[in-house]
């Protein structure tokens, strides 16, 4: 309980669910030193994770290129967010599952021996999606930054770690909108600070290629696969600012906002909620949450 008399969450903590104001981590850790560590963020529909298989495909593979050996089973990893789902009485969910390379003073290089830490942390988030409330406020407002997407060969984008100084400074340049455009070095769109792009033109649904500097999104792939099953052509391409500008409809996915209409992009407006490829895809992800998450066969 907490002083105002709300039940006080629980978090896991290296194996152990211990109260919110409990769950805090080492000034030694590396996660905490240096953003050395890996997470995912989840959402849970009817106490079920959405795309778990894909979430702890791209955590192995984030793993995996920063060499963390956290030796934790997917099966166990899965366990600890049941675990923290049920001991806070939540269906819907917000899930957030980082692994940090623990504790361990001393140099930048890290050692082989690798005590991680490991926190489930959830917050309660409603279903959203078109016959719910969107957990966004609203279409989202665009701009294109100045501050360029770290380029693969500096730090792997695929890999989804603890440091998004990218993005934060990407964020801070905005003035007036929701989410930052970035580009790569070459001027290539990339993608938004948290979020993949899409956009529809009279050749069909277009997202930059995760060739460039652009994170394998999770939703991105659903929203790719779901456009290939209603024969909306989907292309994975290299694009400019431009070709944005001149497009019918733009929106936005990740994980927590699903797909999020885009009004304006610098300005320019766009169809936003009404757009029609839009519509169409956000009622297929919503029966796609629908069948895997609440009425499974
Ligand atoms: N790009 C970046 C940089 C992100 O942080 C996110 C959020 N994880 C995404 C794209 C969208 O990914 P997902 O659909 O897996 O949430």
């Amino acid at each position: 309980m907490t002083d105002d008399g709300t039940t006080e969450r629980q978090y896991h903590l290296d194996g152990e669910l211990v109260p919110a104001s409990a769950a805090t981590v080492s000034v030694d850790d590396r996660g905490f030193r240096y953003g050395d560590g890996a997470f995912e963020t989840l959402r849970a529909y009817g106490g079920q994770i959405f795309e778990w298989e894909a979430h702890a495909d791209r955590l192995e593979r984030t793993c995996e290129t920063i060499g963390l050996e956290h030796g934790l089973s997917r099966t166990e990893l899965a366990r600890r967010i049941d675990e923290t789902l049920a001991a806070n009485d939540l269906e819907d969910a917000y899930v957030r599952l980082s692994i940090t390379r623990g504790v361990q003073p001393g140099t930048l290089t890290p050692r082989e021996d690798v005590d991680p830490t490991v926190v489930v942390y959830v917050k309660p988030l409603p279903r959203g999606g078109r016959s719910g409330d969107p957990v966004w406020d609203g279409p989202a407002t665009v701009q294109t930054v100045k501050r360029r997407r770290i380029p693969d060969a500096a730090l792997p984008v695929d890999a989804k770690t603890h440091n998004y100084l990218n993005g934060i400074l990407a964020r801070q340049e905005l003035y007036d909108a929701d989410e930052a455009l970035l580009r790569d070095m070459d001027g290539y769109v990339a993608e938004g600070t948290t979020s993949n792009l899409f956009f529809v033109d009279e050749n069909g649904l277009h997202t930059p290629t995760t060739e460039g500097s652009v994170l394998p999104g999770i939703t991105r792939k659903v929203v790719l696969e779901l456009a290939a099953d209603t024969g909306v052509p989907g292309h994975e391409g290299w694009y400019r600012p431009d070709d944005i500008r001149e497009a019918d409809e733009v929106f936005l996915t990740n994980t927590t906002w699903e797909i999020r209409p885009v009004e304006t992009v610098d300005g320019i407006t766009f169809e936003g909620e009404d757009g029609p490829v839009t519509t169409l895809l956000s009622r297929l992800f919503d029966q796609r949450v629908e069948d895997v998450c609440y009425a499974p066969s």
